[in-house]
């Protein structure tokens, strides 16, 4: 190899070196390309991830919203839980939702719902008050005006000019310094519809200057679910307005006036605070029904619930319990102020001049708890029983309850149990037996547990019967007792008699009551004892129910003389055994017997129909059917 050769190779080495190097020199030029590429990848993944979780979050809040609005919750805490949902992580310091209102013809603006924040309490620090204690009006700025009345989504960093808009009289310094230590920069307002009407606006404050037009639309979005979660708030305060309200008057229904008073006696006796319950019921409806017609009857109704409610005190509450009755709850009063309330409204009604039917009246009764009784039943019953009492005396007065008896009819019937229990009248095993005369002995005029007790003793020999059935009984036949206008006297008689009848059937022996097939003449001897049984061996010897016992003996008389034991007939048969008869006859109907499945209700009453003018009155009928079609679920 010559020198040549080894300068080419060297030559070579150096251009393969220079190669080397200048690779290694581009390579790194490469590599800072890279790495600067992949800097900008990095930032943009990283926006692209925070736009990704402030999507997320957005998704987050809005299923939040679809939550709330799938509750039942009042309007205002859905928004106040809406507006909270906006608040922190999507860079909103604070927010709240502006409802306009009208007072006095000068229209202003509340607050409807406020995020939870320590922003108001900043603000109060620094400006002492609060932006809620303030009659609020709409600042007189014209663009908001606008974006207001269009429906559109208005923006503006001016935050001192909104604030001084809603209260004049702070100091702009002030706020603005107040601002920038809350980090707030921007407002933005987004008006909110309901039922196609402006229904407020959403505002929120930003810790950002600008709003991007992702953020613009998330706003629109979010307030569409607001105004949806407005919408099916509606609709459930619509819905739970009508399980309460009467549809006919618009005052409360029975469900709700029960419901409120057993809340109002607990009330009452923590804070030893008494409440009154007048009772009132339109004079001779049936009258007007008959001349004027159905129409005028329902006029005449009306006409009593619109002098309710403009009677009545916002506390005080108004039901309409069925047909032509009514009670009205008076928190606080006593009876005395009851008496003066009652007055006036029988004087308003008096007042009332209808089309046709000229003037109407009504009879009412008062009662207040802790003074006339502390029993919510009695009360309810005295309640009603002066009203009753102001019927008989001739119509349109006011009569007071008179207190409840020393021995009230629930006394009468705990003793009566526990003489029955303690003594072996009846083949109820021992067991039993103790802890049903403890429960009695406990007991202090609870009907709830006096018809448990009835219940627990009827079971014993007839595994069918209803659990309830005994309450049911005892307030069908009171229902029927006031249609026949009867005094309390024979009502409290019917209700220890129904709590008591059913005893004769233990003396029954068990498996007869169970027997499949078709009853043979001597079984049906022996069940045809069981009144005489009931009255005369087991009840007899008990001494203060004497007058019951005529009327239990009594209740398997038929109206046309074919009953039992004595096959007297009409009007010989007391009022009291006849409603006992077909209270009893119904609900037999509904359980199931050995021998036949359950009716329905609609099969009973049809039953009871057949048996008009053999079993029963047709009067006694009719009116037991209206209930049980009117009053009675
Ligand atoms: P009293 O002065 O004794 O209360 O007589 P009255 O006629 O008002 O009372 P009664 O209980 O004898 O009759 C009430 C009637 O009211 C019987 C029933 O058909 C009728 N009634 C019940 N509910 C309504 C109703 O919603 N509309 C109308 N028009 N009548 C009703
Ligand atoms: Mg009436």
């Amino acid at each position: 190899m010559g020198l040549f050769n080894i300068f080419e190779s060297i030559k070579n080495f150096k251009s393969r070196l220079d190669e080397v190097d200048s690779s290694v020199y581009s390579g790194s030029q490469n590599i800072l390309e890279v790495y600067e590429r992949n800097a900008k990848l990095e930032a943009e993944i990283a926006q692209r991830t925070r736009e990704l979780d402030r999507a997320n979050k957005q998704m987050l809040t809005l299923q939040h919203i679809w939550n709330m609005m799938n509750s039942s919750e009042p309007l205002s805490s859905v928004l106040s839980a809406i507006v909270n949902s906006l608040q922190g992580e999507l860079g909103y310091v604070y927010s709240f939702i502006i409802k306009p209102y009208i007072k006095d013809d000068d229209s202003y603006i509340q607050i409807a719902a406020s995020s939870r924040d320590d922003f108001s309490e900043k603000f109060f620090k620094y400006f002492n008050c609060k932006l809620s204690d303030y009659k609020l009006k709409y600042p007189g700025i014209e663009e908001l005006k606008d974006a207001v009345i269009n429906n559109t989504i208005y923006q503006s960093d001016k935050l001192a000019e909104l604030i001084s808009g809603f209260i004049p009289d702070l100091d702009i310094e002030q706020l603005n310094k107040f601002f920038v230590e809350a980090k707030m920069k921007s407002y933005i307002l987004v008006p909110l519809m309901s039922k196609q009407v402006h229904f407020g606006s959403l505002v929120v404050f930003s810790s950002r200057q600008t709003i991007s037009s992702n953020e613009l639309s998330f706003l629109s979005l979010f307030a569409k679910q607001i105004e949806l979660a407005i919408t099916i708030a509606d609709l459930f305060q619509a819905v739970k307005e009508q399980a309460i309200t009467d549809p006919m008057t618009g005052l409360f229904n029975r469900r709700y006036f029960e419901e409120f008073i057993k809340k109002e006696a607990l009330r009452a006796e923590r804070q030893n605070q008494k409440f009154t319950i007048i009772g009132l019921d339109l004079d001779h409806l049936k009258q007007i029904n008959d001349v004027y017609g159905h129409n005028y009857g329902d006029i005449a109704i009306k006409a009593i619930a619109e002098v309710l409610k403009k009677n009545a005190r916002s506390i005080d509450i108004a039901a309409r319990m069925g047909g032509e009755e009514f009670n009205i709850v008076l928190p606080g009063v006593d009876t005395a102020g009851g008496l003066v309330a009652a007055e006036r409204i029988r004087k308003a009604i008096e007042g009332v001049e209808l089309e046709k039917i000229g003037h109407i009246t009504a009879s009412l009764g008062v009662a207040t708890y802790l003074e006339h009784s502390d029993d919510l039943d009695e009360l309810l019953e005295l309640a009603d029983q002066a009203m009753y009492e102001s019927k008989r005396n001739g119509r349109n007065r006011v009569t007071i309850a008179k207190p409840a008896q020393e021995i009230s009819w629930q006394d009468i019937a705990i003793s009566t149990f526990i003489d029955i229990l303690t003594k072996h009248r009846i083949p109820v095993e021992e067991t039993t037996a103790k802890l049903l005369t403890q429960k009695l002995n406990e007991m202090n005029k609870n009907n709830e547990k006096l018809y448990q007790v009835a219940d627990t003793l009827v079971t014993t020999y007839n595994p069918d019967h209803q659990d309830g059935a005994v309450k049911s009984k005892v307030e069908l036949a009171t229902l029927l007792a006031k249609r026949f206008d009867l005094p309390k006297e024979s009502v409290d008689k019917l209700k220890i008699a129904i709590l008591l009848y059913d005893i004769g059937n233990t003396m029954i022996p068990k498996d007869l009551f169970n027997k499949t097939e078709p009853l043979s003449d001597e079984d049906k001897n022996s069940i045809k004892q069981h009144p005489i049984i009931a009255a005369r061996e087991i009840l007899k010897p008990i001494s203060n129910i004497g007058d019951i016992i005529p009327i239990i003996e009594k209740h398997h008389e038929n109206w046309n003389g074919t009953g039992y034991p004595n096959h007297i007939a009409g009007e010989d048969i007391p009022i009291e055994s006849q409603i006992i008869l077909i209270v009893d006859s119904y609900f037999a109907l509904l359980e199931k017997r050995p021998y036949r499945d359950a009716k329905s209700k609609e099969d009973a009453l049809k039953i009871i129909m057949s048996e008009i003018n053999s079993k029963w009155s047709s009067k006694l009928a009719g009116e037991f059917i209206a209930i049980i079609k009117n009053d009675f679920d």
